[in-house]
Formats: structure tokens, sequence, C-alpha cells
């Protein structure tokens, strides 16, 4: 392969597979291609470190009918997988590409089980997020997550990876209250020596055993390479033209280029085109501003799924250094003695709900007084749940923080909320009457075996319900936030972009959030995005080599 040509008398770099992006999606499909026979392949980053949100997050991955289950003596069946997606697809899953999901996703895990470090187990006892929906796995199985990763592999690259706000980096999610489901804690001692010998968990080690695998196969990885047009040569996809900090960079692909730029969520003319309802804060990279939407509209690409996000209930708090960060409620708006009200002091939802699904809950509008019923939103609570869950860095002690609201009384609490405090107090003696009956006949919460999961460790509806009834009460804003957008350019099973007449644009896939998603609006189960993440990035990079080696249209 030719490294270098001179072309219309600028430098032009040549390659079998370009990939644009360096989340989850984007090493999958570079480590795929190269896997099956691309010879040069090179990922290209916009931002300074590498891995996107899916370093950040939580690195589980959700396949139906992988063959952990099978080991562990309880198989899946494609039946029963597409079912559950069918019921709850609202006719927003395109069946194709949930069949594609489906039978690719054991293929990608076996590939790379076999042939690199990525290497993955089940979260144990992780059922679906809808575990009474026909098709669900109620005992898990379909989230997997890797084993902790040493990051001394990395060489140079050991400090370049993108690190989250919120979550640390040396558990796995095995070891967490979200992802066991009861109370854990990992000894000090332990995380010391993780620490020491830099072994991580979660997204850190999904990402870091990704780029391991590129970096094992000879993948070039770039950084500060900022994307922004497709060189097209007869309706075929043939490059992408860069900003870097050295000047304007031109690359050409033989064998295809491959989209995983992640979503829109950063960028608000974006949201406000496209997105159904409002978006106050997202929990994803900086740099997901839509670059590969745009870049793929200017080139006729049909686009799907556009309204949606991967929604997640979020508050803002102030950490160490001072800074605001976005910190997703999973597990605090679960926890027994809350609730969520709106500003006329009511609940309006089941708040151990799933935290997509909980999204729609913003965006209800009232139709008389056309305004959104559930904005703004505060999860409210009392003194012994602070002490007991506390909230993100607070837990009772000290002064209270300054993004969280306190009073001695309910009614003293609404004054400051700005909510009607005689129905505040009402919603309140109605939930600690319900509670002490062990159900809430109003929303359910604690019915789905989903919803306690997250509560105090135990298993049984008392694990979510608990009274509101020791001063002093507290109070926080809850926003609609995203872990990131989900509609895009819309592609085939193999992640080929396609053009308005449904037509493949030869040379172009797309895969991760950039794309229109293969789950339509909804989140089956813990690893629900990485997951499709992964399928189509495996899904285009074995396309795109293919397409390389035939050097045909495939
Ligand atoms: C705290 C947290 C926990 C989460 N936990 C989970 C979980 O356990 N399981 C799960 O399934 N999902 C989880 N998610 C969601 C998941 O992380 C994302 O949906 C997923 O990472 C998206 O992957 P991606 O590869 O599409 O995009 P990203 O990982 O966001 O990568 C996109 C990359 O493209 C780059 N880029 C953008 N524009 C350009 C351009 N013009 N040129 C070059 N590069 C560009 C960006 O800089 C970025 O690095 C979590 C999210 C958060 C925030």
């Amino acid at each position: 392969m030719v490294d270098e040509i001179e072309d219309t008398g600028s430098s032009v770099e040549m390659f079998d597979v370009v990939v644009l992006g360096s989340g989850a999606a984007a090493l999958a499909a570079a480590a795929t291609a190269q896997g099956h026979g691309a010879g040069r392949v090179g990922v290209f980053e916009k931002a300074d470190v590498v891995g996107g949100t899916s370093a950040m997050s939580g690195g589980m991955i959700w396949i139906p009918c992988n063959h952990h289950m099978d080991e562990a003596g309880s198989p899946d069946s494609r039946a029963d997988a597409l079912r559950y997606l069918d019921s709850l697809s609202h006719d927003r899953i395109v069946p194709e590409l949930a069949e594609a999901y489906v039978d690719t996703g054991p293929e990608m895990l076996r590939w790379f089980e076999e042939h690199t470090p990525v290497v993955f187990e089940i979260v144990e006892d992780f059922p679906d997020y809808h575990p009474e929906h026909p098709g669900a796995c109620r005992a898990g199985g379909r989230s997997l997550e890797c084993p902790l990763f040493g990051f001394g592999e990395l060489g140079e690259w050991q400090d370049r990876v993108s690190q989250s706000r919120q979550m640390s980096a040396h558990v796995l999610m095995n070891e967490t209250t979200l992802g066991r489901g009861v109370n854990t804690s990992i000894p000090r001692e332990v995380l010391a020596a993780r620490e020491a010998e830099d072994l991580r968990g979660c997204g850190q080690a999904l990402v870091g055993r990704l780029l391991k695998a590129c970096l094992d196969r000879g993948v070039e990885i770039r950084t500060g390479c900022r994307a922004k047009g497709f060189d097209v040569a007869d309706g075929r996809v043939a490059g992408v033209c860069f900003d870097t900090a050295d000047g304007p960079l031109e690359v050409r692909a033989t064998g295809g280029v491959i989209l995983a730029t992640g979503g829109f969520e950063w960028n608000p003319d974006l949201v406000r085109s496209f997105i159904r309802g409002p978006l106050e804060r997202p929990a994803s990279i900086e740099s997901n501003t839509g670059d590969g939407l745009t870049m793929s509209m200017r080139i006729g690409a049909a686009l799907g799924n556009m309204q949606e996000a991967w929604w997640v209930p979020v508050i803002d708090v102030t950490n160490d250094e001072g800074r605001e960060i976005p910190w997703m409620v999973n597990r605090e708006r679960v926890q027994p003695r809350s609730i969520m009200v709106n500003r006329s002091g009511r609940r309006f939802a089941n708040e151990a709900a799933n935290y997509n699904a909980f999204g729609a809950a913003f965006h209800r509008i009232d139709a008389g007084s056309f305004t959104y019923e559930n904005m703004p939103a505060w999860l409210l609570f009392d003194h012994p749940y602070l002490v007991r869950s506390g909230l993100a860095h607070y837990r009772g002690e000290g002064p209270v923080p300054d993004w969280l609201s306190t009073a001695d009384s309910l009614a003293d609490l609404a004054d400051e909320l700005g909510i009607d405090g005689a129905q505040l107090e009402e919603s309140v003696a109605r939930w600690n009457a319900q509670v002490a009956d062990l159900d809430d006949p109003d929303y359910g919460r604690g019915r789905s075996i989903n919803d306690p999961r997250w509560g105090d460790g135990t298993r049984t509806p008392a694990a979510t319900l608990g009274p509101i009834d020791t001063a002093p009460y507290y109070a926080v804003q809850v926003r609609p936030g995203a872990l990131g957008t989900k509609g895009g350019p819309r592609t085939n099973g193999d992640a080929q972009v396609l053009d308005l007449d449904g037509n493949v644009i030869d040379g172009l896939y797309a895969a991760g959030n950039v794309m229109a998603s293969a789950m339509g609006m909804t989140y089956g189960g813990a690893g629900g995005t990485l997951g499709p993440g992964m399928v189509f990035g495996f899904a285009a990079g074995r396309h795109a080599a293919q397409h390389e080696r035939n050097g045909v249209p495939a």
C-alpha cells in the first residue's frame, strides 16, 4: 500500500479503511477491519484524548443470545430477543436492523474474544430493563462487561483516554451497587493496589482493551483531527478532509469510511431542530457536536430516529474542584425515603422506572396550559435518606452544598422551591400512607423486579418504598439529560449508509450513536447503547475490509 502520494499538488494520505471517532463503535470497527484483511487502517479522533463517551461509561454491552449465557446454562433465544425488542418498538424499530443486531451480536462477541484482548463476562443477575415484557431476560445474562484491564499495556496511550467525572476508574460494574443490585464496597487496600497497578474497569476496561486490540494490529490512531467533509468521487465516498492543528489534512480510503463520531447532543442548533423535547444536560464527551451527522446530510444520507436520545435524569452538582458537572441520578431516585415532584407539588411518575423511559415523563405537555407539566421537577428526600445513601459526594455532614435546597419543614422547603406547599404536604402524606402498605397504587413503584434493584440493597418493594418523615428535608432539581442522541444516517444491517432512495452510499458506513439507532426509542438492558455500537462497528469493519479486498462495491 502506498503511504503517501502527491495528488493535485497537495499531500494526500492513503488508507484502506478510515474510521472517524475513537469510542467503542470506532475502535471495534477499526480492529475488525484490520482483523478481516484490511491493510492500512486509521482512526481519526477530533479530541486530544481517545475513547469518547465510551471510556467514561459503565462499559456494559447488551448482547442477546451470547455464548456466555450458553456456558452458564441459561441459553437465550433469537425469537425471545426479537419478541422483546418488538414489544418495546412502538413501531420505531426497523425489523431488519433488529434482526441484524441480534444475529451479528454473538458473532461479534466470539470474534473479539477469540482474536483480541477484548473479553467479557456476565454482569450477574442484571435483568433487562423492562423485565415484564415478553421475551425479556428476567434473570439477566444479556448484559456483559470486560474484566479489569492494566492500562500499563497501552504504552504512550496510557494517559490519553477520556475519563468519567462521575465513576471511579478502578471498579467493575459487577462490584458496584448499580451492577450487582446489592450494596457492595471494595476494601480500600484492594482499590489502592489497583490504582498502583493502574488496573481499570467499566468503560475504561472496554476502551482500554479495544485500544490494545487496535494497537496490537497496527491500526494507526491520531488525535486532534476533526473530520469536516467527505471526498466523493463517482458517487462513492473515497476520502475525508480534516482540520488539524497543523492545517488541513486529506485522507483517501479505498475500502471505506466508517463514521463513529457519536451523537449531536452538544450542538444546541441540531438538538433544537430534531430532538423531541428539552435535552438540558448532555452527560457525554463535549466533542460530540454532530459533525458526522452534518457531513452525511451534505452528501444526501437518509436520516432516521432523529428525535431520540438515550435519556437519563440528571442533577447539577459541584465537584471537588468547584466545577459544576451533570450527575446522573439512577440509584439516587430509586432509594426509599425519596420521591420526585413537579411544580404543583405532585408526584408524576414511577421514580424507579428505567432512566431512558423516564425521559418521556419530562416531555409531557399539558394541553390546557401548554406547559411541560413536569419541568422543573425535584428529587425530594429526608435526612435519614441522606445519611444512609448520600447524594453525589454529600452524606449529610458539614455545610449543605449550594446545589441542594433544605428546610426544617415541607412547607418551608416548598416556599424555597416556589411550589405549592399545601399540595406538597398532601403528596408526601399520601406517599407515606401508601408505603406503609408497601405498595404504590398511584404509579406502581416497586412492582417491577427492576424497581427495587437500585434501592436499599434488598430485592423487596421496601428497597424503594420508604416514608419521608424526618426533618430536615432536602430537594434538588432534576433535569432531562442524555447519554447521547441516537439519530443519524440510516443504514442497512451491514452498517452501510443509505441515501434518500434507500440505496447504499458506496464507501460509507455508520456505527454507534451517530447512526439511526437499531433500538428506536428504547433501551433494552444495561449495555443497550454500547452493545449496538460494537455490533454495527463490527459489521462495518468486516464489510469495509471485504469491500477493500474485493476492490469492487460489495
Ligand atoms: C456515565 C455514563 C455511563 C454509561 N454507561 C453505559 C453502559 O454501561 N453501557 C452502555 O451501553 N452505554 C453506557 N453509556 C452510554 C455510552 O457511553 C454511549 O452511548 C456510547 O459511548 C456512545 O459510543 P460512540 O462510540 O457512538 O460515541 P463516543 O464514545 O461518544 O465517541 C465518539 C467520538 O467521536 C469523536 N468525534 C466527534 N466528532 C468528530 C469529528 N468531526 N472527527 C473525528 N472525531 C470526532 C468524539 O470526540 C468522540 O471521541 C454511558 C454513558 C455515560 C455518560
